[in-house]
């Protein structure tokens, strides 16, 4: 049987921990995986575009365990009620192959996006930092500031959106949070909110090459984390910010940030930064207060390995046992499967073996 985690079953481990620790926990899981990058399969991953959006596969493995993400970007779906992002996820064992756990990753993915964002922050940003804009208040938004709420001290966010119901949303789930000594502030421009923040961060979705930021609104010593650049033709940054020189890009993984992220719009010349080298002390995150840096985040496979890992782990600590669903047959012989499917010896537990007359039929 496979261990199964649906989206109610997400809801409840969360509200066990809470969202804020949560998301640092799973900072801390991301964290350690990225330590030992050397030891995963990476690869960009495989994109499917469509003129409205995208679906990908996102796989890695470390040798012992193997996942993959299916995730979906389409913009104009919030305009149908949909969300523009949904994903599931499965981790499997490498020795058998065996999948291990089926799950939800919509949740997830706006959980595990905020914990390396903020844990971005922590070797970026100035350390002095407790004022950020956010740029697009849709799904990922809460999720955000809960993260550089908690990981970073953010005590005041500026929020701004072109569709003014999504900041109204963001500003009431917020209000409810009671975060402590947190002041929300609703602006009426981007430009408004990203004046004298330490963290700008970005997280609107169009596809197209927008200018949400763009070089006259970037101060001294501000960290960008440009979230929702994550696809060709799809970014959110002026290009001349990338190109100041004053400037420091980091990307999760370059081959795939080359493709998708804001870096996108440099050739591939001009220098970036691994998130990995940062962690390890082999590049600076940040030198000097006056430096711009900009955490040029796509989303990459290795978050999702950490966080259904995570997931898995903690469903299996839990006393009230997660479900599990027959995703592979269970049989008394291995070699035997076409009598798995068609006789009574089969064992499939949570379902009563059938046999089948001869004419074809489940008896
Ligand atoms: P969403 O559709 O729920 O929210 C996006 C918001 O951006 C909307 O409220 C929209 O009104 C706003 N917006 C669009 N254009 C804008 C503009 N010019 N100025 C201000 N606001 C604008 O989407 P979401 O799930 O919150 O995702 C946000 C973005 O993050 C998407 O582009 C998504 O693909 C990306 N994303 C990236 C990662 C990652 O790992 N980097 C993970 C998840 C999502």
């Amino acid at each position: 049987m496979v261990a199964y985690i649906g989206t109610a079953r997400v809801q409840e481990l969360v509200s066990r921990i809470g969202p804020a620790r949560f998301i640092e926990a799973l900072a801390g899981e991301i964290e350690a995986d990225y330590r030992r990058w050397g030891e995963f399969e990476k690869s960009a991953r495989h994109a499917s575009h469509s003129p409205v959006g995208v679906i990908e596969l996102m796989p890695t493995s470390d040798g012992r365990l193997y996942s993959f993400k299916y995730v979906n970007g389409h913009p104009k779906n919030t305009a149908n009620g949909l969300l523009t992002v949904t994903a599931f996820g499965v981790l499997a064992d490498v020795a058998t192959g065996y999948p291990l756990l089926l799950s939800e990753m919509t949740f997830v993915t706006a959980l595990r996006t905020a914990a390396i964002s903020a844990l971005a922050a922590r070797y970026m940003a100035r350390p002095s930092s407790r004022v950020m804009a956010l740029i697009g208040n849709g799904a990922q938004s809460e999720f955000q500031v809960i993260a550089f709420h908690r990981m970073v001290g953010i005590r005041e966010v500026r929020v701004f959106d072109t569709d003014p119901k999504a900041t109204a949303k963001l500003m009431r789930n917020l209000a409810a949070l009671r975060l402590p000594e947190l002041r929300v502030i609703a602006c009426a421009t981007a430009a408004e909110s990203v004046r004298g923040a330490d963290i700008v961060t970005t997280a609107t979705a169009d596809k197209c090459n927008a200018l949400i930021l763009t070089p006259e609104m970037i101060e001294p010593g501000m960290h960008l984390n440009a979230v929702g650049g994550d696809c060709p033709g799809k970014t959110e940054l002026h290009v001349d910010i990338l190109r100041r020189s004053d400037a420091r890009i980091v990307v999760e993984f370059e081959p795939q940030a080359r493709i998708e992220g804001e870096i996108q719009q440099l050739e591939s010349s001009e220098t970036v930064t691994e998130f990995t080298d940062v962690l390890s002390a082999k590049r600076a995150g940040r030198l000097g207060k006056h430096e711009v840096t900009v955490f040029d985040s796509v989303g990459f496979a290795l978050s999702d390995f950490s966080s259904l890992r995570y997931l898995h782990r903690l469903n299996g600590e839990q006393r009230d046992a997660g479900a599990e669903i027959d995703l592979v047959p269970i049989l008394d012989d291995p070699k035997d499967l076409f009598g798995g499917l068609v006789n009574a010896g089969s064992r499939a537990p949570g379902h009563p073996a059938r046999a089948r007359t001869a004419e074809g039929s489940f008896a």
